[in-house]
């Protein structure tokens, strides 16, 4: 039977790594995140990746071309590893677990429901046996803390003397490797430490260049006296050690009890906000309330699963899979206005903790519809970036408006590689897509006001300075690139297009509907916004490219898509895929070949500007060319099938999406979780099988269950009412609830 709320080391085939075992288990709150690594990883011979990383906490290093152009991005920013708080191991004797004696019967869950990661298991060496369990979690009550208790129970016939060990220190990884994978990261920082004081484990990190500074302090407590305590601080490692010395009698249980705090990142210049002795008082607290602590983290995860959860009945891996992705996805949002998203959560430092669209077009619709709070606080964090965007539009000759970063933390942009990266200049429309839905679904009057008006206009100026009229007044955007990176710097992406245009009827839409009303002025002087000005989005928005073959009947994803060589993608050897690591750039990008979502992306977003059968056209056209190298493309594709009456196809799509981290269908599932997949799960459930859409401002659900499936039940938030939805093979209930 599964567990459809329990995921178990068990349950796995055996050859899993290590690696990928850390992604999954891995615990996070938004502020810090922490990989599912086993306690006593850094006493063993062996290097684990057991990173602990603060989003938004990054290094930066100039980016070395061999050769450059103007205005090529200038620094690299890498997310980096905070001290590790989850070193510990038990000695006996000169055995030290980790690196001696052998581990016997573990257990390794991920408790969805109460936001946990658990491990029980048996150490056996020099002749005793002591059996260990451990529970950790990252607060959601408190994003600085990750708590961790540890019970030693002895199994042996006599009374035994140990030490428990815990540390906070530097965590040990291998030296900087570089990789030919672009996924994964490629520089990990030099980082200053610093012991900020001498009675409890407190340190902080500097990073060099980016001048950033955090606070990470730890307090640990044995439970019961006849406990000797030392504190150490091994200057070596720059590294903390406690150790606390006692006897156990046989069946005896001693309780370890260790609370980190993980602080906000400040710059070096800047004082930090909290005292150590401030930080040492809000450890003691959540000691002293330390089974309090797990208890309000089940009590905030229940109401999660309320607000937030799919109710699938019908099959129970599938569900199992849903309810994963849906925890990652809710524990990898930053919530601080500040931060965002990064393509792996704060699971890995894969893609470097970047921010990229993902967030915007994958995981906001759930977090708008369920959690919309954390919603405002995303698309905050690019209002905050608007400077680095205005300031990268004049840099590359924008006039007006903003040019956001293809993937960054600090706003700037970090792509090296400007065709797969800067090139993708759909993330303006994409920010205002998630603006306007943001808008439309909440009604959120303050944030139109504070920000939503602001992105609207920013993003839109930048398309009427970067595209042109042409002599028929039809407009034009060349030079780009669409969200398929196998087809690069193309002249009118239809994707790009159409956000584009929806980009700028939107700014048009909602300055229209602003001009004369009380307290928009002020914004409307200080952006410099002139009447003609609405009259030029509008124009080039009903005048946009929007490219068709009416001899083949077919979307064209860029004016050459049909001109480049054909590639059976069925003759291409099965180990040869995702391309990106086998073949040049050059020869993917002279093929008629699709990384993932493009064209059909487009006709998922906006499924009334082209007719049904055209769009099942399109899909046929672009599935035969599409890869699914990125991890965003299965579940639109998902989407579509069930739409367009391909049912047996959404089936298997849903299958990889709902199942991609769990079954490691990418492979890489070690570097980090997939978060846009994640996102695309509850898309795939509720645009596709469930059909949400809202027409003249209502919702409307037309489902396309498969026939599997017994019921499906969801909540959504819309225009500040709650509403539980209910379909099963039979019906479709929506039904208001008071919360
Ligand atoms: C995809 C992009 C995506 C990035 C980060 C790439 O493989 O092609 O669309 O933004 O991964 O997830």
């Amino acid at each position: 039977m599964i567990d459809k709320f329990l995921i178990q080391q068990q349950d796995f085939p055996i050859e899993r790594d290590t690696g990928f075992f850390d992604t999954i288990f891995a615990l996070s709150n938004g502020h810090f995140g922490t990989r599912g690594s086993r306690e006593e990883a850094a006493f063993s011979h062996e290097l684990a990746d057991e990173g602990t990383f603060i989003n938004g906490f990054y290094e930066s290093e100039l980016i070395t071309y061999g050769e450059t152009a103007f205005g090529y991005a200038k620094e690299h920013q890498t997310i980096q590893r905070v001290p590790n708080g989850k070193m510990q191991t038990l000695i006996y004797r000169d055995q030290v677990l980790g690196r001696d004696g052998e581990i016997l019967e573990e257990e390794r869950k991920l408790d969805l429901k109460k936001a946990t990661y658990e491990r029980t298991f048996i150490w056996s060496a020099a002749g005793i046996k002591v059996r260990i369990e451990t529970r950790r979690m990252a607060s959601f009550a408190d994003p600085h803390l990750l708590l961790i208790e540890t019970k030693l129970t002895n199994l042996s016939q006599a009374a035994e003397s140990f030490q428990f060990k815990t540390c906070l220190g530097p965590e040990k990884t291998e030296a900087d490797q570089v990789s030919d994978d672009p996924r994964k990261a490629q520089t990990r920082g030099d980082l200053h430490y610093e012991k900020l004081s001498e009675h409890f484990p407190l340190l902080e990190t500097q990073t060099n260049r980016s001048r950033l500074a955090v606070v990470v302090g730890k307090k640990t407590t044995v439970k019961d006296e006849a406990t000797e305590k030392q504190l150490t601080f091994d200057e070596a490692n720059q590294t903390y050690e406690e150790t606390f010395s006692f006897s156990l009698k046989p069946e005896e249980t001693k309780v370890c009890q260790s609370a980190i705090y993980y602080g906000d990142f400040a710059p070096v210049t800047a004082h930090q906000a909290v005292s150590p002795a401030e930080i040492e008082k809000q450890l003691n607290q959540a000691l002293n309330r330390f089974d309090n602590g797990f208890e309000e983290q089940a009590a905030h995860m229940s109401r999660f699963w309320e607000a937030s959860g799919i109710e699938l009945t019908g099959d129970d891996q599938l569900a199992q899979g849903l309810n994963f992705n849906l925890f990652h996805l809710y524990q990898a949002a930053g919530r601080d206005g500040q931060t965002n998203i990064a393509a792996k959560g704060l699971t890995g430092d894969g893609y470097e903790g970047h921010f990229f669209w993902d967030t915007e077009m994958y995981m906001l619709p759930f977090f708008i519809y369920t959690q919309p709070e954390i919603a405002r606080q995303l698309l905050k964090y690019r209002h905050t970036i608007l400077p680095q965007a205005r300031e990268r539009a004049r840099e590359l000759s924008i006039e007006k408006g903003a040019w956001f970063a293809w993937r960054t933390i600090n706003g700037h942009e970090a792509s090296a590689y400007y065709p797969a990266g800067t090139a993708q200049v759909h993330i303006n429309g994409d920010i205002a897509y998630a603006t306007q839905l943001y808008y439309e679904t909440t009604k959120d009057e303050t944030f139109m006001k504070t920000y939503g008006l602001e992105l609207l206009i920013e993003t839109a100026r930048f398309w009427t300075s970067f595209g042109f009229f042409d002599e028929q007044d039809a407009f034009h955007i060349t030079g780009v690139t669409g969200p398929d990176e196998y087809t690069v710097l193309v002249n009118n992406n239809y994707y790009t297009n159409r956000m584009a245009k929806n980009n700028l009827e939107a700014a048009f839409q909602y300055a229209d509907k602003y001009w004369q009303q009380d307290g928009y002025q002020a914004l409307f002087d200080h952006l410099e916004v002139k009447e003609e000005e609405l009259a030029e989005w509008k124009k080039a928005a009903v005048n946009m490219k929007l490219l068709y073959d009416p001899d083949l009947k077919l979307t064209l994803q860029d004016e050459a898509a049909l001109e480049r060589k054909p590639w059976d993608l069925t003759t291409i050897p099965k180990e040869n895929f995702p391309l990106l690591l086998h073949y040049h750039p050059v020869i993917i990008y002279q093929h008629q070949v699709s990384k993932q979502a493009d064209t059909v992306l487009a006709e998922y977003l906006f499924p009334d500007t082209v007719s049904i059968e055209q769009q099942r056209r399109d899909y046929l056209y672009y599935e035969k060319i599409t890869t699914h190298d990125s991890s965003l493309s299965r579940s639109i594709f998902g989407i579509m099938a069930s739409r367009l009456g391909f049912q047996e196809k959404a089936y298997p799509y849903f299958n990889s999406t709902a199942l991609m981290d769990l079954t490691d269908l990418q492979g890489n599932t070690k570097d980090g979780i997939h978060a846009a997949n994640l996102g695309g799960t509850w898309l795939s459930m509720v645009y596709g099988f469930a059909g949400m859409t809202v027409k003249e401002e209502d919702l409307h659900f037309e489902p396309h269950l498969p026939e599997q499936w017994e019921k499906l039940a969801f909540s959504i938030q819309y225009r500040q009412k709650r509403f539980k939805v209910t379909i099963t093979q039979e019906d479709v209930t929506v039904e208001k609830i008071n919360v």
